[in-house]
């Protein structure tokens, strides 16, 4: 297991009104309120967020968002600012998601805008990463991955990137039960850390957490956990019930 404090952060997705959102961040609250070794982090949808900021007050369970744009204000309809995202209550933005890039158009140079923007309004950005099956197959995933980060985060130095969190999913084990084995995840994000530390030095590379994400489940987390360069997990499907999700957050237990 690593030194750094293990973040297990959930997405929520398109799923939840808000009253479902904030029961389910009660029960959650309740569940995990003992665990002080590890962070926890949940990603609700837009309209649930203002309420479940007001239900996580004074808990030990930090709000995220699932996407923003990296405008400030202006005629961008649909779209959601950082600083809306922080006046709501999020201290965290999951930026670059599989499914933001397969299905909306996400493109490494949209990542990289909108992690500036992130930073720059103090939310700390998820930035995920991940290879396809196709690419995995092919021998790609370092390749893809050396781009990925690289264009993600261009122009930023070191000083820029304080809280940073990266995750790692591969696009063939997203909601797909098929988890990448704990060896494929260490070698992968082994690769990961070693990119870090030729862009920004040691000193980044020793303490970002790199969260691995694709199909975690109660079963799979502690053998992920353990490896030495896994430093959490991103859960889209098991952190969608309090009480599968909490299992994830006391995986030591
Ligand atoms: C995700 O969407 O980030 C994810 C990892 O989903 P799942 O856990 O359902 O595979």
């Amino acid at each position: 297991m690593s030194s750094r404090t293990p973040l297990i952060a959930g997405n929520w997705k398109m799923h939840k009104t808000g009253s479902q959102a904030v029961e389910a961040a009660n029960q959650l609250r309740i569940l995990v309120e003992a665990t002080r070794a590890v962070e926890v982090m949940i990603a609700p949808t837009y309209t649930a967020l203002y309420q479940v900021a007001q239900t996580l007050k004074g808990s030990n369970i930090a709000l995220g968002a699932q996407d923003l744009y990296w405008e400030k204000q202006g005629a961008f309809t649909g779209e959601i600012s950082s600083e809306m995202l922080a006046d709501a209550g999020c201290s965290h933005v999951i930026i670059g998601h599989s499914e933001r890039r397969q299905f909306f158009g996400e493109t490494d140079e949209t990542v990289n805008r909108k992690i500036r923007a992130a930073l720059a309004d103090n939310l700390i950005p998820v930035f995920c990463i991940g290879e396809s099956e196709t690419q995995r197959e092919a021998g790609e995933t370092f390749s893809v991955l050396d781009k990925q980060v690289r264009d993600g985060l261009k122009d930023l130095g070191f000083g820029d990137l304080t809280g940073l969190v990266v995750a790692y999913e591969p696009v063939w084990a997203i909601g797909t039960g098929k988890t990448a084995t704990r060896e494929q995840a260490q070698e992968t994000h082994r690769f990961i850390r070693s990119l870090l530390e030729t862009l920004f030095g040691k000193p980044f590379a020793g303490v970002v957490r790199i969260l691995y994400g694709g199909s975690v489940k109660p079963d799979n987390v502690r053998a992920l956990m353990e490896m030495p360069d896994v430093d959490g997990a991103l859960v889209g499907g098991a952190s969608l019930d309090p009480e599968t999700f909490s299992k994830l957050v006391f995986f030591n237990d």
